[in-house]
Parts: structure tokens; C-alpha cells; sequence
């Protein structure tokens, strides 16, 4: 018996994935994998300090109570 020989040579086909890069949504430049979806650490910080501003931000608990202990005003002079 003998065994068919078949060439084992498959072509090396190259897969590359069709998705467009997104740009970085702070500055708009095309983001890198290790700050995906930003471009750098420093716009990921910025995202996440908004983002912290706005869970700060909470409207309805803005107490303002200003000190009224009758402070004598400054004397200039
Ligand atoms: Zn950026």
C-alpha cells in the first residue's frame, strides 16, 4: 500500500481583522491597546477624573451653610 502524497503546504493566509481604529475620545488621536479605548494614560486619567467630577457632582447636596460666629473684620493696618 502506498500512501498518497500530499503536499502539506498551505498557504499562509494572512487573517487580519477589518476593524478601524478608534480614536481617542479625549484628544481624537488613534488609541493604543494598553490605553484602549484612549491614546495614553494621561487621557485615560482625564476621562476618569470627568468622570469622578460627575459622581461628585450630586445635585440636590449642595448645603452652603455660611459661618455666621460674628468674626470682628480684619483690621488693616
Ligand atoms: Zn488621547
Amino acid at each position: 500500500m502506498a500512501k498518497p502524497s500530499t503536499p502539506d503546504a498551505r498557504p499562509s493566509a494572512e487573517v487580519v481583522p477589518l476593524r478601524p481604529v478608534r480614536p481617542c475620545p479625549i484628544c481624537k488621536k488613534p488609541s493604543l491597546r494598553a490605553y484602549y479605548p484612549f491614546c495614553s494614560k494621561r487621557c485615560a486619567d482625564i476621562d476618569l477624573g470627568r468622570w469622578f467630577s460627575n459622581a461628585y457632582a450630586i445635585p440636590g447636596s449642595d448645603e452652603d451653610n455660611g459661618s455666621d460666629d460674628g468674626n470682628p473684620p480684619e483690621k488693616g493696618g
